[in-house]
Order: structure tokens, then sequence, then C-alpha cells
């Protein structure tokens, strides 16, 4: 079966259960979250988010508590190498997270791996890597997803060697989110989508993607830009992003649209169906 859902919002008063509504809304079977607004750490404690009736809900329909995913805060920038407080907090943020994506029945958290500012890039990795060893000595039952980045600014995780060296470092297993719009703008040819593929399987290999973002790029290949535009208005296109989304071989990964609001109204049950409806 092909999931396929979008980020939906989680808001006063209904919070997760308004989130569920929101994807059955769309007709969908997957959805991300944030469980809080994703540029601060201040968060609604979990007893009030209505998590239990939410699950319900989901379940109820037949999907999956798996196809529920959290995304973690952006503020979280664990290649911060030269301010300690920065790499500190986000380390205590990351770990609300996980607790809270926990409680929430989650089983997978998509997290960008970080910017490394000023400094290198191998100093930013050896950051990442020292921060999530830190966070997940703990134990969780949340694995995280580090995301395909575009390649913006100092970003690490453009290329999939990033990736590997991370999750090859760290002690604790860890999966990947690879986003569309992001590996387009940092240059792999979606054109020729089976090679990209493979060259994941080779570098990262195929059971670590859990994860998979749904965008059409308003870039051209290589920008590294990172702006999202709706299905089929960007520069990737509708058959590309058709394929990705039937691929044989990503059958059953979770897909999550995060392409933009069109006049204040979410593109979501539109896209979802345009999608679903081709098949190759
Ligand atoms: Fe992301
Ligand atoms: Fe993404
Ligand atoms: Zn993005």
């Amino acid at each position: 079966m092909i999931k396929l859902g979008s980020h939906v919002s989680m808001a006063k008063p209904d919070y997760l259960v308004g989130s569920v509504n929101e994807a059955l809304s769309y007709n969908a079977n997957a959805m991300m979250i944030y469980t809080g607004a994703p540029q601060n750490s201040f968060r609604v404690p979990v007893e009030d988010l209505k998590i239990e009736e939410a699950i319900k809900l989901w379940l109820e329909k037949g999907y999956s508590m798996d196809d529920v995913i959290i995304h973690a805060p952006y503020i979280i920038n664990l290649a911060n190498t030269t301010k300690p407080e920065v790499f500190e907090m986000g380390k205590v943020v990351l770990r609300n997270e996980l607790i809270r994506s926990s409680a929430i029945g989650a089983k997978y958290i998509v997290l960008h791996p970080g910017s490394s500012l000023k400094d290198s890039l191998e100093n930013g990795i050896d950051k990442v890597v020292e921060g999530l060893n830190d966070v997940l000595k703990e134990g969780f039952d949340v694995i995280v997803c580090l995301e395909t980045m575009a390649g913006k600014g100092s970003e690490i995780g453009y290329r999939f060697e990033h990736l590997a060296e991370i999750i090859s470092r760290v002690d604790y297993s860890l999966g990947v989110c690879f986003d569309t719009c992001h590996t387009w703008d940092s240059g792999y040819d979606l054109n020729n989508f089976d090679q990209v593929l493979k060259e994941f399987d080779e570098i990262i290999g195929l059971d670590k993607l859990h994860v998979i973002h749904i965008n059409d790029s308003k870039n051209k290949i290589g920008a590294k830009k990172d702006r999202h535009a709706n299905i089929g208005e960007g520069n990737i296109g509708f058959d590309i992003l058709s394929k990705v989304v039937h691929h044989p071989l990503l059958r059953g990964k979770t897909m999550i649209l995060e392409t933009p609001y069109i006049d204040g109204i979410p593109p979501y049950k539109a896209e979802i169906e345009r999608l679903l409806n081709v098949h190759i």
C-alpha cells in the first residue's frame, strides 16, 4: 500500500485529534506533525494533547502509528561547534521531543542534521555525532531520521555520504528522511531516479530510509536553495514525483507532502488524489 499524507497542524483545542481529523480530510493515510511551533521549544504538556482519542481515531481507520511522523524543531543545531550553549540547548530540545514523540506513539522523528556555520563540514559532522551519542544513550523507542538537505548555507546532509558518516559513527540506530526538493536542490538528478536510489542504497542503504518528503522545487537542480513548490508546479515536475510515489522499492515507506498553501488553503487533498490516481 502507498502511504501518503502531508504535514498537518496540531493546535488547541483539539491538538492531536485535530491533526488526525485534518489528515483524514485529505484522505491521507500518513501524516507529519510538529509537536509545537517548529521555530521554538515552547511545548504544551503531553497530557493536554488528546493522544489516546487521536490514536483510537487513527487506528479505527486501519492506519498505522508508524505513519505518524514527528518533525523536530528547526532551532536544534547539533553542528554548532562554537557556541556550547546552542549545542547543549539542542540536545535538551531533542531529548524533550523524543520523550514527546514516544508519548504520542510515533516511531520516527525527522531531524535536520545541522549547520556548521563558519566551521568546516567535518568539524560540524563530529559535533552532530557527539550530540546524537549524548542524547540517544538514554535509550528511546523512537528512531531519529536524518533529513537529506539542500546544502543552503553551511547545511550538513546535502550528500548521502554525510548522512552515511553520521550513521556509521553514532552508536545507536538512525534512519533517514529523503526530501525530493532538497536532493534536487543539492544536485541529485531525479530524472534518473532509479540511479539516485541505487546510489542511496549503496551509500546509506534503503533499509535506513523510513520517510520521504514529496515536494516540487521552485529552483533549478543544484541551486542549493530549498524552496518547496506545489506538485507539478516546480522544476522537478509531476512525472518524476509520481514515479517516486509509485516506486516499487519505496512501497510501504511513509511519504509526506510539505508543499505550500495556495491562497491560504492547504493543497493536500487534491495533490494526494492526483499523485495516487496515476498508475505507472
Ligand atoms: Fe525538514
Ligand atoms: Fe522536508
Ligand atoms: Zn525544505
